[in-house]
């Protein structure tokens, strides 16, 4: 078994673009990631289940574990709290699994700090106009709430900067396709079959 570690993807991108979407459907297929569950402080929607789609916690249970320094990254979402919980993600990625996480773009920057070696994807609208068709078709939010989430996503788009993939999240099951694709060409990089040809190197000699 070669002892490697595991590789941090971390997809982010405007909110509305559709991470969630992209990330289930990534999932359905057979797959070697592990998703890192998040913990939020917003309410259980139907459908969901506690543990699954996220560890949902109390305000204070959410603040506590900030104080603690159990959190890779948290940043506030539209007046609640969403955070990566730190151990599972650096004992994944020891034990050589590769780690997921979808995040908005505050806590992927975040995420970059601390991980500068993750491998950041920014998932991209077809256009802003249709960005705006999707937060507004969702049809639940009010239009203060959907010019508040639009002028947000303009801003989020300037800090496409910080990404090492650009992905236009124009059908669902391309932007997966695209995605299985860096997560292939990732462990495929030079540097990191070289390391992996050492050691076993090394293990020999040993
Ligand atoms: P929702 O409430 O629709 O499930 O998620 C709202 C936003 O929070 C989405 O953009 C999602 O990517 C983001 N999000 C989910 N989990 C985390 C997390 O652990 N940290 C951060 N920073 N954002 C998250």
């Amino acid at each position: 078994m070669i002892d490697e570690k595991g590789i941090l993807f971390v997809l982010s991108g405007p909110s509305g673009v559709g991470k969630g979407t992209v990330r289930k459907e990534l999932f359905k297929y057979k797959t070697d990631l592990k998703y890192s569950i998040s913990m939020t402080t917003r309410d259980i929607r139907a459908g969901e289940t506690d543990g699954v789609d996220y560890f949902y916690k109390t305000k204070q249970e959410f603040e506590s574990l900030v104080e603690q320094n159990q959190l890779l990254e948290y940043a506030q979402y539209v007046n609640n709290y969403y955070g990566t919980p730190r151990a599972y993600v650096e004992e994944t990625l020891a034990s050589g699994h590769d780690v997921f996480l979808e995040i908005e773009v505050q806590g992927a920057l975040q995420v970059k700090e601390n991980f500068p070696e993750g491998v950041f994807i920014f998932l991209f609208p077809p256009s802003l106009e249709e960005l705006k068709n999707r937060i507004v078709y969702r049809g639940t939010e009010s239009t203060e709430l959907v010019r508040n989430r639009l002028k947000e996503a303009r801003n989020e788009i300037k800090l496409m900067d910080a990404y090492d993939y650009v992905v236009v999240n124009d059908q669902v099951d391309h932007a997966v396709g695209k995605i299985q694709s860096i997560i292939q060409s990732e462990h495929l990089k030079r540097e990191r079959i070289a390391r992996q040809y050492k050691k076993i190197l090394e293990d020999e000699i040993s």
